[in-house]
């Protein structure tokens, strides 16, 4: 039997925003690899074996999915959102290049979710209507440097810009940085929308001029999503609409 590898986005947390092409998938699997939480939202049933694993060993989970996959079996390696967005994929191609190569003949599909920054600018309104960027605030695998000069970049070129990984426990003052940073940059009135554990019952979300922005509005279950100078808020009796209009004066 050839194996194949799966490398699949369950969406931000809603069954109903899982695509019907991953739940195939994971139908069809025999292995399910990933972070312990996600591995969690897959349902057990006779035949599958579950591999849950922390997530700070990206590679050793790769590696093991590929080894899977190699001796014949049907792995789906999870993520949450979309496994191309600071996810799993990019760690399972960094497996293959430096791996043996038997994994390059192996059958791997990467199979699209929704990701988190789709999923929160949906509950704002439309945030992302103009240009955006999305930048990972963890300094785990690039230096804070560069997290800093990015965040210029983007500002200056006047983007909308989603921010994944906003705040860790372990570095919480980094995100302080952030938006002290952003308050020299940007005017008090820039519309921030705070996006916690979006299509969950633990959903909350915030809508929040930057002068009144903190800290601790994020944790790790929430995307950030600042709007460009164009962004608009439209206040109406309930939650605010935030939109970017589609086009920028000439
Ligand atoms: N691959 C994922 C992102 C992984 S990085 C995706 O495409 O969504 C993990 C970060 O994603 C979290 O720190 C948070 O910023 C964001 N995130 C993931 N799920 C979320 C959700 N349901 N609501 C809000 N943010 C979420």
């Amino acid at each position: 039997m050839t194996g194949r590898l799966v490398i699949a986005g369950l969406g931000p947390g809603a069954d109903a925003l899982v695509t019907p092409e991953v739940s195939a998938a994971l139908a069809e699997a025999t292995d399910v690899i990933g972070y312990t939480p996600y591995v969690a939202r897959v349902a057990e049933r006779p035949g599958l074996v579950r591999h849950p694993s922390g997530n700070r060993v990206e590679m050793d989970r790769s590696q093991h999915a590929l080894a899977l996959a190699a001796e014949g079996r049907r792995v789906v390696v999870v993520s949450s959102g979309d496994p191309g967005v600071f996810a799993m994929a990019a760690a399972v191609f960094e497996a293959v290049e430096a791996g043996p190569d038997h994994w390059r003949a192996l059958d791997i599909r990467v199979l699209p979710g929704i990701t988190a920054m789709l999923a929160a600018a949906a509950r704002a309104g439309a945030p992302l209507g103009h240009d955006f960027c999305a930048i990972n605030l963890s300094d785990n695998l690039k230096p804070r440097a560069l997290v800093e000069k990015r965040l210029r970049l983007a500002v200056e070129a006047d983007f909308a810009m989603a921010f994944y990984n906003p705040r860790s426990a372990s570095r919480p003052e980094g995100f302080e940085r952030t938006l002290s940073l952003l308050s020299g940059l940007c005017r008090d009135d820039r519309p921030v929308i705070f996006a916690r554990a979006v299509s969950t019952p633990d959903e909350e979300i915030r809508v929040v001029p930057l002068s009144r922005c903190r800290a601790d509005m994020a944790d790790m279950r929430t995307v950030v999503i600042v709007g460009s100078s164009a962004t608009r808020i439209i206040e109406r009796d309930g939650p605010p609409i935030v939109y970017t209009p589609r086009s920028a004066p000439a």
